[in-house]
């Protein structure tokens, strides 16, 4: 039987693990942590479970398919109301497209998501090994050979799912050089916990979007108790983030200051009196890549460069990305091409 190894239990691993799975081939997931999700997870805040990271899903066939294969599908949550809300240069917040249908969330929150697909995964046979961190994955007569904890474990195939800067020191060679150009920005997500009462503007939508060339420091600010039902009560939760280029600067001030800066932009846009009673920041730095043309040949020349290991398979965010529902179909032709490769063995 064709045995694969996937390395990153992030979404993407755990998807690629379940297109595998489906396929027939022995599979097993390695994550350097132990415990899965990679960059979605999830923490308690004002007596809820709120998001840390990803809160919504774009819409594409692939996450569709996923979630109906794995008895999520009936969990998928639309805002109601949808709008989402752009704040003007003047400090206004104008309505902006309707959200009707795009993003949608999860009843149970993004974070159900790898902790479903992990359950699905087990019952199913895929084994795990959590917090062992693969020291290497290379390809050699006709086998891919992955190195955990000093000792070699041999596949037919492997996926490497564990985000461009860690899947760059793990290949290694011509494709390294190219991975290594990928850039991220970094984001910062504050959660602010507000009495209703002394919030003054209506959340009657999602949120906002404001744009940083206006001199902005918080580019969206979620309404999560207003956007999402199991969020719902009082106190209200806001999420604002800030994305700053590279490493940023932000991301690394002590807690209150970050607070400091978020509350001075929300003060007059959400009409808030005094302070927020409950606060949590969660930081990313260059978490989230920029898709732009230096992204795009980066990822064809690194993919180019691993043609010569065709068993080895680049897949996840910071390649088919940024969001989970385009990893998530770009791991599906990651997988096909591994099952069509090993066809013979
Ligand atoms: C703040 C923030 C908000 C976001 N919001 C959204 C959103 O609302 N909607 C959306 O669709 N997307 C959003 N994204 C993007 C989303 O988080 C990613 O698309 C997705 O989570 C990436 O999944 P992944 O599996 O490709 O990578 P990851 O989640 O990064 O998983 C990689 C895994 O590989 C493991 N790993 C690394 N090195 C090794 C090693 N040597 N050995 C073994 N394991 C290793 C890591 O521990 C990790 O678990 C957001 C991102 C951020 C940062």
């Amino acid at each position: 039987m064709t045995r694969v190894a996937v390395v990153g239990a992030g979404v993407t691993g755990l998807a690629a693990a379940w297109h595998l799975n489906r396929a027939g081939a022995e599979t097993v997931v390695f994550d350097s942590v132990d415990w899965v999700g990679g960059r979605v997870g999830s923490a308690e805040f004002a007596g809820r479970q709120v998001d840390t990271g990803p809160d919504a899903l774009g819409p594409d066939p692939a996450i569709d398919e996923l979630l109906d294969g794995i008895g999520l599908a009936g969990q998928v949550e639309i805002p109601d109301p949808p709008q989402a809300f752009r704040l003007t240069a003047a400090g206004e917040l104008e309505p902006f497209g309707v959200g009707g249908g795009a993003m949608f969330g999860l009843a149970g929150g993004i974070f159900s998501l790898p902790a479903h697909l992990e359950r699905s995964l087990r019952d199913a046979g895929v084994g795990f090994r959590l917090g062992s961190a693969v020291e290497s994955v290379t390809e050699r007569d006709d086998v891919v050979s992955v190195r955990v904890d000093g000792s070699e474990d041999v596949f037919s195939a492997a996926v490497v799912a564990t985000g461009a800067g860690a899947a760059a020191k793990l290949i290694g060679g011509a494709s390294a050089e190219q991975l290594a150009r990928i850039k991220g920005i970094s984001v910062t997500l504050v959660h602010l916990a507000f009495p209703e009462g002394r919030i003054g503007r209506e959340m009657n939508g999602t949120g906002y979007l404001a744009d940083p060339a206006e001199g902005r420091l918080v580019t969206g600010c979620s309404w999560s108790s207003a956007k999402w039902r199991r969020l719902s009560g009082d106190p209200a939760i806001l999420r604002a983030s800030i994305r700053e280029d590279g490493r940023g600067e932000v991301i690394d001030l002590p807690d209150e200051e970050i607070v400091a800066k978020v509350m001075d932009e929300l003060r007059p846009v959400m009409e808030l009196e005094g302070e927020p009673i409950g606060t949590m920041i969660t930081r990313y730095p260059e978490a989230l890549v920029v898709r732009d043309e230096n992204h795009e040949s980066a990822v064809s020349a690194a993919r180019a460069s691993l043609a010569a290991s065709p068993r080895i398979g680049l897949a996840g965010a910071d390649f088919d990305g940024p969001g989970i529902s385009r990893s998530i179909a770009g791991v599906r032709k990651t997988v096909d091409s591994i099952i069509e490769g090993t066809r013979n063995d």
